[in-house]
């Protein structure tokens, strides 16, 4: 078996390992960036109601034009832009390295960021260039555009706000990058709804400009809806290769239904900022702990040691959150805990003081 393989899968795809998601039963999860809260109940019969009455004995709509018709409306996408979906935008991402990817090309992302854009360009053959970020995890402007004129990238990724750090790039030289990149820039927004901040609007200006989003991050990650927005001559390529039917019926509906009420997934949005503001204040008042800001629905923390036993006190105590810490790298000793429901919220806080030996103030 091991010669088939070796013979048949990539180098680069041995090596990896599959996207690992722990085990969640019974814990407080906070590990993955998702909304706490569900749909009030009323409106959550409203939503079955209109689940039910989609015919899944036919397939889906191919182009989802009434789920893409109000994401345009809800997100103000400008005219001249072209909206394309994913089963979550990491297909989205997949569908840009199978387009634009391959051996012999690169694609370009800053260290640290989100894992997938690494592990779809190893996947799909391409080239990946890592270029790191700064101590405070802000863009080094020399090291990113000699990245980019050496690496000769087809795609380079942006995530703004940055996963797993939580800050927003300088926009000015996110605008720099997107002016000498060779090939296209995707400005990854997955967590735009806590950041309120957008290069959308920019897209008509610049046509390797590609702005991504997710209804992931807001309260739907179970749905898996991802959106490009881009050049219409850009997504027409992007469409060939997508799959007819990538977004199922249920999907489609479910998420038109919850755009159609995206105010009640703005208020628990709006709520999760607010919320984020005092357990950072709160975490950042405890000894041996640097907070780092956050424009997102999570929070990175370093640990001056032990994040490890730290991560694990914290399972002890029923609470999930996502361990980085790697020794040496530029997230050591560092775990990143997602802003949940204010009792969720309180339990993290009591947990981590009383690793740290803190008494409640
Ligand atoms: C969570 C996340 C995504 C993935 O979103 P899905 O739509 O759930 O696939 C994409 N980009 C970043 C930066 C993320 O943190």
């Amino acid at each position: 078996m091991k010669e088939l393989l070796e013979h048949l899968v990539s180098p680069e795809t041995r090596k990896l390992r599959p996207y690992h998601v722990p085990p969640s039963d019974g814990l407080i999860k906070l590990d993955a960036m998702e909304n706490p809260y569900t749909l009030p109940s009323e409106l959550r019969e409203e939503w079955q109601a209109c689940l039910a009455a989609a015919n899944v004995n036919r397939y889906p709509d191919p182009g989802a034009r009434v789920l893409r018709q109000r994401i345009r409306e809800v997100f103000d996408v400008p005219s001249r832009c072209e909206v394309i979906l994913g089963n979550g935008s990491d297909e989205l991402i997949q569908m840009l390295a199978l387009l634009i990817g391959g051996p012999g090309r690169t694609f370009l992302a800053p260290s640290p960021s989100f894992s997938m854009y690494r592990m779809i360009s190893l996947f799909t053959g391409t080239g990946f260039r890592e270029v790191p970020l700064n101590p405070d995890f802000s863009l080094h402007p020399d090291s990113m555009l000699d990245g980019v004129r050496e690496a000769q990238p087809a795609c380079i990724f942006l995530a703004y706000p940055n996963n797993p750090t939580g800050n927003r790039f300088d926009e000015d030289l996110v605008l720099e990058i997107v002016r000498v990149a060779p090939g296209v820039v995707v400005l990854d927004e997955a967590y735009y709804s806590f950041s309120g901040r957008t290069f959308l609007d920019r897209v008509p200006d610049y046509p390797n400009l590609l702005v991504m989003r997710t209804l992931s991050k807001s309260g739907l990650a179970g749905l898996r809806l991802g959106m490009l927005m881009g050049h219409p001559d850009w997504v027409a390529e992007m469409d060939k290769i997508r799959l007819p039917y990538n977004i199922n019926s249920l999907s489609q509906a479910g998420a038109a239904f919850c755009l159609d009420h995206y105010d009640v997934l703005e208020a628990q949005g709006m709520r999760i900022r607010e919320d984020r503001g005092q357990i950072l204040a709160e975490l950042a008042a405890l000894p041996g702990v640097t907070v780092y800001p956050s424009d997102a629905n999570f929070i990175l923390l370093r640990f001056v040691q032990g994040a490890d036993t730290v991560f694990e006190s914290l399972k002890q105590r029923g609470v999930l959150v996502k361990n980085l810490h790697q020794p040496g790298g530029m997230l050591e000793n560092c775990l990143r805990i997602t802003v949940g429901t204010p009792e969720e919220n309180l339990a993290l806080l009591d947990a981590v003081r009383e690793i740290l030996g803190v008494r409640a103030a």
